[in-house]
């Protein structure tokens, strides 16, 4: 007689394994090794599907015991194998990691299509359902929600197509996140590969030494000892354009930037821009939608394209009125009479001269005052403790990923420990471009699990031994991404798949922009903005000129934002019949798109080009690009209710935990807003935030 090996069957020797005995069940990062992701991931998609079998095949009567109990305790050894190698991935890839990924990726859309094309396991969903609206089941308001939730999950996977329909959209779902994960590929080889080596260190006038120092080291790890790196940041808009004094060499880096991915090398993404967009619009239409970006607001809280639309529509005029008046005014400033004078390139130089000449306050003047460690403890850790009551204790003994983590452990208000934070600040290599939080162990309930989350921010770091000097942006970055881990430390739910940030695209930058109004409070700013050597406060005036340049600039900001939202709408606003046939196509559409939305404004390109538009090609934002504005409606509505009811007070911290952060996605998120405010969203705060409503 032979047996089968048991499916799911791992190892034991590979750490993954078993659950991690350290606190929090923090992955053993010293334990595990790039040998064990793999199999690891494969044993635990086996596992799942052997559990979500067992699940379909029960003939009991349905319940929240053997349906979303059971449902939700499944795919443990998957979640523990693959949430760790994604954060790796993301924050510290080698080739080892990208190959596993280029095999793993089209395994795991097909194990998440088989579960969710499983008609008899849906069915299961159904008599639940129905037993639940014959009153022969009762269902907490959690309870109701993802079952509510996992019933569309199905409907917009495809489980009532025909089984050649299913066959169709299993291998476009494969394609696709192959598609992707070759696009993100690309674009970091291609970031490298576009960065600009300068040879002349008389060239980088204008740049701080500590900067300069960090470029000599950039391009020595590049084996260019001598010269200077500057390398490419993600977005169009490169940092250093701000103080670079060489025009010459600001618009060579512009170009560098805005040409990458349409270099016509092996770098080029245009390809797998129009495939994608091809294959994202039929999938839609298979699913009964117009188009991808119908299927996408669907599933949000958008609703429908036509409400994406207005919000954009009525944005635009009014974010490039001003971003029109803004290229006059630095013109001015500039000597010019023509605002044409101003190229995208000179920009954020003028922009910085005149925000110092008009509020006396540059990067250069501000940064001596944010300090890294300052800022995390005297400002993000500081407002957290008097909002919440929460308190950090950084754990020595703990390690993360990467040697330059830190590991943090949260305390509630009584003591108790809530979790663990990691911070991974440093840029490398090695890591993807802009900032991000994910969960290394999401909190739920059911499993008896507490939240492990992780922060990635690409500070360029000082010469060994000297402090890390933050620019302004950088520090709201802190308190942004620190507010995604708050939505993930404060989450108390049941079920993991609606734990913490497990929200809809559009919800969810709502939390983390709330929590940089707390980078602007008085009481905050005093806290963590001092001078690093003397100690001496950030004088009261420029505090008081910061605050009066928040609407500064706001007409570019907005406009090269929603100029990127709009071309991610447009492509994904195409039937598959209409995308653009060759690469040579791409950048006319591009262009056409911007045009007929009002927004082509050449001294301010999209945020993003098409063609390393990483959010839309590379990952989840494809069509959801718009959420972070959507989001800011939410943002700033609820900066105004904490603003009326007296800003910093642990009232007012807890009522935001109780009704918002802590339900993560056990409700309907815009329920949760409601409970909050006690009425609808209303954008007017976003419009007058923004110096939009004149
Ligand atoms: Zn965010």
């Amino acid at each position: 007689m032979t047996t089968d090996p048991t499916p799911g069957t791992l190892d034991a020797s590979n750490p993954l394994a078993v659950a991690s005995t350290l606190p929090y069940e923090l992955p053993d990062f010293t334990a595990i090794r790039v040998e064990h992701y793999l199999p690891a991931i494969r044993a635990g998609m086996a596992e799942q599907r052997a559990e979500v079998a067992a699940i379909a095949a029960d003939d009991s009567p349905a319940g929240v015991e053997n349906v979303l109990d059971a449902f939700e305790r499944t795919g443990v050894l998957l979640r523990r194998a693959a949430t760790p190698f994604f954060t790796v991935l993301a924050a510290d890839a080698s080739p080892a990691l990208e190959a596993i990924e280029e095999e793993v990726a089209p395994e795991l859309a097909a194990h998440r299509d088989a579960i969710y094309l499983d008609a008899a396991l849906h069915g299961r969903f159904v008599a639940l359902a129905e037993a639940a609206d014959a009153g022969d089941v009762a269902l907490d308001e959690d309870q109701q929600w993802l079952l509510t939730t996992v019933l569309k999950d199905f409907r917009r996977a495809g489980v009532s197509l025909g089984d050649d329909e299913q066959a169709r959209l299993r291998a476009i779902n494969a394609r696709l996140t192959s598609l992707e994960a070759a696009f993100g590929r690309r674009l970091l080889a291609g970031a490298n590969a576009a960065s600009v080596f300068v040879d002349d260190v008389a060239r980088l006038d204008g740049l701080a030494a500590d900067t300069i120092a960090g470029m000599a080291a950039a391009a020595e790890s590049r084996g260019r000892a001598g010269e200077y790196l500057v390398e490419m940041q993600l977005p169009t808009q490169q940092g250093l354009l701000a103080s670079l004094t060489d025009r010459d060499l600001r618009e060579q880096v512009q170009q560098a930037s805005e040409r990458r991915g349409a270099t016509g090398d092996e770098h080029d993404t245009r390809e797998i821009v129009l495939e994608t967009a091809r294959l994202r619009a039929e999938r839609a239409a298979l699913l009964g939608y117009p188009h991808h970006a119908a299927y996408v607001a669907e599933g949000a809280t958008a609703g429908t394209t036509s409400a994406v639309s207005a919000m954009l529509g009525r944005l635009a005029p009014a974010a490039v009125r001003n971003a029109r008046a803004e290229a006059a005014d630095l013109a001015r400033h500039a000597g010019a009479d023509d605002a044409s004078a101003v190229r995208a390139s000179d920009w954020a130089f003028l922009a910085e001269q005149v925000r110092n000449e008009r509020f006396a306050l540059d990067d250069a003047t501000l940064r001596p005052y944010l300090e890294l460690e300052r800022v995390v403890h005297q400002g993000v850790f500081e407002a957290a403790t008097r909002l919440y009551g929460v308190t950090f204790a950084e754990r020595d003994d703990l390690v993360g990923y990467h040697p330059g983590n830190r590991v943090f452990e949260v305390f509630d208000a009584d003591g108790s420990g809530l979790g663990l934070f990691v911070a991974d600040w440093y840029t490398r290599e090695a890591k993807r471009g802009g900032a991000w939080m994910n969960n290394l162990v999401d909190q739920n309930t059911l499993l008896g699990e507490q939240p492990v989350v992780v922060n990635n921010l690409n500070i360029v770091a000082p010469p060994a031994g000297e402090p890390t000097l933050l620019r302004w942006d950088e520090v709201i970055t802190l308190f942004h991404e620190f507010g995604h881990a708050l939505h993930g430390l404060f989450s108390h739910v049941r079920y993991p798949s609606q734990s913490g940030t497990n929200v809809p695209r559009d919800f969810v930058e709502f939390p983390s922009q709330v929590n940089e109004m707390w980078a602007w409070d008085p009481q905050i700013l005093a806290s963590y903005a001092v001078h690093h050597e003397t100690g001496e406060p950030m004088p009261a005036a420029w505090v008081e000129a910061m605050l009066a340049s928040r609407q500064f600039n706001e007409g570019f900001a907005t406009t090269e934002y929603l100029a990127a939202a709009i071309l991610d709408q447009a492509w994904h606003l195409l039937a598959a019949e209409d995308v653009p046939a060759g690469v040579e196509d791409v950048v006319p559409f591009e262009v056409a798109a911007l045009e007929d939305a009002g927004v082509a404004f050449a001294p301010v390109p999209p945020r993003y080009r098409t063609t390393y538009f990483n959010h839309v090609f590379g990952g989840g934002y494809a069509a959801a690009y718009y959420s972070y504005i959507w989001s800011e409606v939410l943002d700033a509505d609820s900066v105004q209710w904490f603003t009326e009811n007296g800003g910093l007070r642990r009232e007012n911290g807890d009522l935001f935990r109780a009704r918002l952060l802590a339900r993560g996605g056990s409700v309907d998120p815009m329920e949760a807003f409601r409970d909050l405010r006690g009425r609808e969203p209303e954008i007017a705060p976003l419009l007058a935030r923004r110096g939009l409503d004149a």
